[in-house]
Order: C-alpha cells, then sequence, then structure tokens
C-alpha cells in the first residue's frame, strides 16, 4: 500500500501517519517526490484497511500496489531515483563510467590504472579484494590489503571506490572502505548479506545472478530497501543461456524492461556479459543506446597477465577510444560524460 500525500502535505502529518504504520506492526517508507511525499508501507502480510487512516489530515488517495517488489517499483516512485556523490552520480543526466581491473592485484596496478581510467574519464573505480572464485585455487583477492589500496587509489585520483562484498562477515569492512558495496552475481539472492547491506551507509550495486529473472532482481532490491537503504544500482551482467561461445548472454532488453518498472539506476557490466575483451566496447555502446545509466568496465594494464579475467578484459588503449564513442553517444541519448 501507498499512501500520497497532499502536496502541501506537512511534516507534522507526514510523522503522523508514520507512527499509526509503525504502531500497526507495519514499516513506513517515506519517498519524497517532485509533486508530493508518498508513504510506502511494508511488512504487512495482506491488504491493510484504509480505514485506520481515515482521520487523518493531509492525505491525496491510497493506492494499492499491484507488483511484488513494491519500493522499487515505479509506482511506488514515479521519479528516476538518482545517487549522488560529492562530483558524480548515477541515475540522472550523466552516464556513469565504473572502470578498473576484475581484482585488485597489486599496488601498482591498481595505481596504474586508476590514473588511466581517470584520465579517460571515468568518475568510478572497480576493483574486487574479496573475489567470488569458481575455483577454491583461484586467486582469492588481496582482502583487507586490496581495499587499503583501492582507497590510496581513491586518494591518489578521486576516484570512487566500487568494490565487492562476499559476505556478510566482510561487509562492515568493505563498507569502511568502498564509496559503493557490490553485491556479486552469485550472491543475488543471498538474503542475509541483502538485509545486512540494507543496513549499511553506502549506496549498494547489486548485480542480476546470471540465472534470475528480472523479477527476481526486483525482489532482491526490494531486500535491501526494506531495510532502509534506498540507495541500490541495478547491474545487469549477463545470463546463462544456451549460447557457448559467449560467457553469457547480455540481457539489454532487460535494461529497458528494468526502466519502465523501477526508478532505480541500472548500469550494465559488458565485460561478464560477453566474457570477450574484443566485444566489451560494442556493447558498452549498445548500452548506452538502450538507457542504461551507466556501464561498468574491466580494465588491466596487461589483460594477459590479469589473475581473474583477463580474456574479458580490455587494455587502457581499447578504453580510451571507448570513452571518446561513449561521449558520442550519450549526447544523442539526451545524456552526458563529463
Ligand atoms: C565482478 O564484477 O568482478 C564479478 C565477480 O562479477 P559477477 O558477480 O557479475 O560475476
Ligand atoms: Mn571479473
Amino acid at each position: 500500500m501507498l499512501i500520497s500525500m497532499k502536496p502541501n502535505a506537512t511534516t507534522e502529518e507526514i510523522e503522523k501517519i508514520c507512527e499509526k504504520i509503525r504502531e500497526l506492526g507495519f514499516t513506513p517508507h517515506v519517498i519524497p517526490g517532485a509533486q508530493r511525499v508518498a508513504i510506502g508501507i511494508t511488512g504487512n502480510p495482506g491488504p491493510i484497511d484504509p480505514q485506520h487512516f481515515a482521520h487523518f489530515t493531509g492525505i491525496a488517495e491510497m493506492i494499492p500496489v499491484s507488483k511484488p517488489y513494491k519500493l522499487v517499483s515505479r509506482e511506488v516512485k514515479p521519479e528516476d531515483t538518482v545517487i549522488h556523490f560529492e562530483n558524480a552520480s548515477i541515475g540522472g543526466e550523466e552516464i556513469a563510467i565504473i572502470a578498473g581491473p576484475c581484482a585488485v592485484e597489486s599496488r601498482e596496478q591498481i595505481l596504474e590504472t586508476a590514473c588511466a581510467v581517470k584520465e579517460a574519464g571515468a568518475k568510478f573505480l572497480r576493483g574486487g579484494a574479496f573475489k567470488p572464485r569458481t575455483s577454491p585455487y583461484s586467486f582469492q583477492g588481496l582482502k583487507e590489503e586490496g581495499l587499503k589500496l583501492l582507497a590510496e587509489a581513491r586518494e591518489k585520483t578521486g576516484l570512487y571506490i566500487v568494490t565487492e562484498a562476499k559476505d556478510v562477515q566482510t561487509l562492515p569492512m568493505v563498507e569502511e572502505y568502498a564509496d559503493i558495496i557490490q553485491i556479486g552475481a552469485r550472491n543475488m539472492q543471498n538474503f542475509s548479506l541483502l538485509e545486512a547491506a540494507g543496513k549499511a551507509s553506502k549506496p549498494v550495486l547489486l548485480k542480476r545472478g546470471m540465472w534470475a529473472t528480472i523479477t527476481e532482481l526486483f525482489m532482491a532490491a526490494e531486500y535491501i530497501l526494506s531495510q532502509g537503504n534506498y540507495k541500490v544500482i541495478l547491474c545487469e551482467r549477463g545470463i546463462r543461456t544456451f549460447e557457448t561461445l559467449t560467457r553469457n548472454t547480455l540481457d539489454l532488453g532487460a535494461v529497458t524492461v528494468i526502466k519502465q518498472l523501477s526508478h532505480l539506476p541500472v548500469i550494465v557490466d559488458p565485460s561478464h556479459g560477453i566474457g570477450i575483451a574484443a566485444s566489451v566496447p560494442p556493447l558498452a555502446k549498445a548500452a548506452i543506446s538502450a538507457g542504461a545509466d551507466g556501464v561498468m568496465i574491466e580494465v588491466h594494464p596487461q589483460p594477459s597477465k590479469a589473475l581473474s579475467d583477463g580474456p574479458q578484459s580490455i587494455g587502457f588503449q581499447s578504453f580510451f577510444t571507448l570513452m571518446k564513442e561513449l561521449k558520442k553517444i550519450a549526447r544523442v541519448v539526451n545524456r552526458k560524460i563529463t
């Protein structure tokens, strides 16, 4: 259920309704909008009797939410969510460029990459310190040492840090160093991790599971929002299909559907989506054309020497060329890369 307030409703009127919702044992979510404030209600097992709110002032209308995902849906919040950073934003006019290696491997590697992607125009640096790997014998990441190196790279370049939290235990440590906490595809339905991220103070980048439907992605995001963290960025990163020549099948159609059904920003990761470095630039361009709010690209100083995901990582030169092209495409779709 959504309570849509009158445009001139006072803070006091809003707070009184929130109090009533809590008294009923449910959770109120105040959602500011351009025209009016709305109050989403979660935690109710079934429909709520509107009579509970009959004598409250300031209410314009009470709207039942038809979708299973509530806070994530455009029904509840028609305007796009924009996540603001001091010097960047995700979900507004600006296209977010997140670039960097799959994993932080060394001080030299991450600093060199940070400087290169910054020069090319990226505002966010990615790099895993805790790596979820298919094999326990593969490089697992530098862990806290990797996080420290990312913080050093931020210090040096001003780039914001996007890095993965692999489990509930290490989430607080990741939260301390990261500007955006990434939840990986394999963890999309790790409900304890989603709930913990919902209590975190930093925005969350939630990747679509390689087996997950769009509705399941929305429901996973709902776990985070329902805990009070409304700063969620969805990420399409390819799904498993019968195709074997590509690592995954990048579902750009999903971007257009997500945009229709949800107010949350959506970015695309063509690197994991295709798994082939040469195919990454054309897919990144297609993603922006399809309406994505940003792209996340794996960039490595020497892709052939990368400790993880080398075959899908592009070098600095390709990234520079790609950025020039993305800037042109952004203009065509009325967006910008600054
Ligand atoms: C990553 O971004 O490095 C990663 C592990 O991606 P995914 O969770 O999408 O496989
Ligand atoms: Mn990777």
